[in-house]
């Protein structure tokens, strides 16, 4: 008998095959990042192929099948159609989709990321056009992400002394976990700076206060310049350990 497999996901990627197939990756509720394939979708009469756009919020089924999980049948519940009208939205979401398809390997279930990707998707579709918000949305998502994973950075002690830091100035050393004092600074070589600011914006991220990000005035470039730096070095960082 084969088993028919039920649950809900975020469709994140879509690869084209032979003979009018699709592999899918899909974040899934209950079996966390799967491959799955569409058989022959990409042709006009598959039944299918309305219900998997890409970045749609899906009831699925599928069966597991020799080679591959192979989809026998997929319902809508939400095709996010804010996000797929606004280029910046979309390029968000694409970038969101690559950093969760490259940082987790296995085929697991993870509430707590399940949660997160529910959450962006539906931010990132009720955001007001505001370009200023669009990064932040992706940042939200990278740091509460990577805390899942187990890096959870140091931003309110020093990840070296653990003493309280200060509003100032202050360095990041990606292989230490978070910030530094400046006091611990002083042998280091290799370290990232970090001004106030963005010290704030991180807290924010991290404590998950939206509301109050949202709120935010334009975060100026240089900051925002800032927290993209500090971001990319955390992410190769934890690419080097995870590879
Ligand atoms: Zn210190």
């Amino acid at each position: 008998m084969v088993v028919h497999y039920r649950t809900q996901g975020f469709i994140l990627k879509q690869d084209n095959l032979k003979e009018a197939d699709q592999l899918f990756t899909i974040y899934t509720k209950d079996f966390g990042k799967l491959k799955i394939l569409g058989r022959a979708i990409r042709k006009i009469k598959a039944k299918l192929r309305g219900n998997t756009q890409l970045f749609s919020f899906l009831e699925l089924e599928f069966i597991q099948g020799k080679s591959y999980k192979t989809l026998t049948d997929a319902i809508v519940i939400d095709k996010f159609s804010e996000i797929h009208k606004d280029l910046e939205k979309l390029k968000t979401i694409y970038q969101i989709a690559d950093l969760l398809d490259g940082l987790i390997k296995g085929e697991e279930a993870d509430e707590k990321i399940w949660k997160l990707l529910s959450e962006t998707f539906e931010k990132l579709n009720d955001l007001p056009f505001i370009i200023y918000h669009l990064p932040l949305i992706y940042y939200y998502f990278f740091w509460n992400f990577v805390s899942v994973l187990g890096y959870h950075p140091q931003v309110d002690n020093c990840a070296l002394c653990g003493k309280k830091l200060k509003p100032q100035n202050l360095s990041f050393i990606p292989e230490q976990g978070g910030i530094i004092c400046s006091n611990c600074l002083k042998d280091k070589k290799e370290t990232l700076d970090i001004s106030p600011e963005t010290i704030k914006v991180l807290r924010l991220i991290l404590n998950k206060d939206w509301l109050i990000i949202r709120k935010l005035k334009k975060i100026n470039e240089s900051n925002l310049n800032n927290l993209e730096n500090i971001s990319d070095n955390f992410l190769n960082f934890i690419l080097s350990q995870i590879n």
